[in-house]
């Protein structure tokens, strides 16, 4: 039977209590099936990062219902759940979070390990994977030697080493320089292209118009208007999306 990679429904998200309470997803349902690439858009504080953090088991819904390949993940132990994200999802996020001290193929083998992959066979994988992104030369290279456009693509392969079921980006590019933000949404256009499960947060309008299967706009915690790019963004129907979109189509 086919299912969702992920799954959330009637997900609600609220940080703190009483006044302070912060109400980051108000009531949230979204599938995202295998193959598929969603795309969230959305001002900040809208409840991007939240989603993202919840559909890969990072965070706890206050309530609602979140399904990973079927299981259902709000109702497993907390010590279940690094076991869940191991296997089934890759996190992209804004910062690299590369280990400044092992070089690009040490980093990439560190998450091998997790996998039970050690020693030459992680090597050549290491090796493998950083080619897949375009970095077969830089495998020796230490952060610090690479630019940030080359940082965040040895983080993608540190993402694929895990051979994760879902891929999920939060705004990848958006520590970067402009003229590095086209070797990353190149990546990620090939895994799309390949037919990796992708959830991304990214304003990067080539990356929506292109690869995206179905785009979300968020504001407030709630979905405000979804649909297939190509409509979306030729005829927003919200006034929210459309005053959004005014910023950011070119
Ligand atoms: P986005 O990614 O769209 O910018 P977030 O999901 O990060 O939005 O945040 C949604 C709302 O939740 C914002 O109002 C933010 O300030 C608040 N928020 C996010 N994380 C926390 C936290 N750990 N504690 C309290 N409030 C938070
Ligand atoms: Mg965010």
């Amino acid at each position: 039977m086919r299912e969702p990679a992920i799954a959330v429904r009637d997900v609600v998200k609220t940080y703190g209590e009483g006044a302070a309470a912060v109400h980051a997803l108000r009531s949230v349902s979204l599938e995202v099936w295998p193959g598929e690439v969603v795309l969230l858009m959305g001002p900040s504080g809208s409840g991007k990062t939240t989603l993202l953090s919840v559909m890969g088991c990072i965070l706890r819904p206050t309530s609602g219902s979140v399904r990973i390949a079927g299981r259902e993940a709000s109702a497993m132990p907390e010590s279940d759940l690094p076991a869940v994200r191991l296997e089934h999802i890759g996190f992209v996020f804004q910062g690299f979070n590369l280990f400044p001290t092992l070089t690009a193929g040490e980093n990439v083998e560190l998450a091998l390990d997790l996998k039970g992959i050690r020693g030459a066979q992680a090597q050549r994988r290491a090796e493998a994977l950083l080619a897949q992104v375009g970095l077969a030369d830089k495998v020796r290279a230490f952060p610090s030697d690479l630019s940030g456009g080359q940082k965040q693509r040895v983080a993608i392969a540190r993402a694929l080493a895990m051979e994760p079921k879902v891929m999920l980006f939060d705004e990848p590019t958006s520590a970067l320089d402009p003229e590095l933000i086209g070797e990353v949404v190149k990546v990620m256009e090939d895994l799309a292209n390949d037919g990796m499960t992708m959830l991304v947060v990214t304003h990067e309008m080539s990356f929506a118009r292109d690869a995206a299967d179905r785009v979300i706009f968020m504001e407030g915690g709630v979905f405000v208007e979804e649909g297939r790019p190509d409509d979306i963004f030729t005829a927003p129907r919200d006034p929210r999306t459309q005053q959004f979109l005014q910023r950011y189509l070119k």
